[in-house]
């Protein structure tokens, strides 16, 4: 599903922020991608949905060189994959209903597809109830909520999710791990970059973890294994 292949990422900077990174990644899988800060995880999912293209290696996404993919392909495989932010990133002046039907109009949807699509994610996401409200009005675990809904309302194979616990307090995001677990038997690709240690060690499943942009661990059912004095990061982020 997912495969790179001698992966290296140099910013214009200069910064190399992957380095010869070899992957594989099968169809229906949930993985967790950890690291200290500035290892690399960010820098790896942008590959992945082509907001960045690698300086040297390929990148194949369900198929798809995403590595040299044309300009005008770069929506199609946007539709198969979704993205979650630690932030959200959703459109303060629309509701949760307006953020997720944006979604699929962007794409060109009919009017009966929004309207058969939003009220499925938005009943899956557990937000049915809360349509009509804006994301000021939202707990972070709702704003979480509406952000997977809006990144699974186009059907995508892969959702990936850059820190998507990183705002919110304990109850939210198991709250929120639950529904990437769920959203994963039904079958869809989940790949997660964490600092939380205790999502990883609770969930147990494949742990890739990433040191100054080489992978070096790769392990089944692993667990975050990183002590926080070690990553200079506060207790606080390893919730
Ligand atoms: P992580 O997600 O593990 O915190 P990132 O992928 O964000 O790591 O960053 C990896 C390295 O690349 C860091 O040194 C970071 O400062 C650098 N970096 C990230 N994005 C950019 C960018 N757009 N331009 C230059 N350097 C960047």
């Amino acid at each position: 599903m997912i495969s790179l292949r001698g992966v290296t990422l140099v910013y214009p900077n200069g910064t190399r922020a992957l380095d010869g990174v070899d992957l594989e990644i099968a169809k229906g899988s949930f993985v967790f991608l950890v690291g200290h800060s500035g290892t690399g995880k960010s820098s790896l999912l942008r590959l992945l949905y082509r907001e960045q293209r690698p300086s040297k290696g390929t990148v194949v996404v369900d198929g798809i060189h995403v590595d040299d993919l044309k300009r005008s392909r770069i929506p199609a495989l946007r539709r198969n994959v979704g993205v979650v932010f630690q932030d959200f990133k959703l459109l303060l002046d629309k509701t949760v209903w307006e953020n997720v039907a944006f979604a699929l109009q962007v794409t060109g949807a009919r009017t009966r597809d929004v309207m058969r699509q939003v009220p499925r994610v938005l009943d899956l996401v557990g937000l049915a109830h809360k349509s009509r409200v804006f994301p000021s009005e939202l707990s972070g675990g709702e704003q979480q909520r509406a952000a997977i809904a809006r990144a699974l309302v186009n059907n995508p194979k892969i959702l990936l999710c850059d820190e998507p616990t990183g705002n919110l307090d304990p109850v939210n995001t198991n709250e929120v791990m639950d529904l990437l677990h769920r959203i994963n038997l039904k079958g869809t690709t989940v790949l997660v970059a964490t600092h939380n240690a205790i999502v990883v060690d609770r969930m147990r499943r494949r742990v890739i973890r990433l040191e100054h942009g080489k992978i070096v661990g790769d392990e089944e059912r692993g667990s975050y294994n990183i002590a926080p004095a070690e990553t200079g990061e506060s207790l606080g982020l390893a919730r």
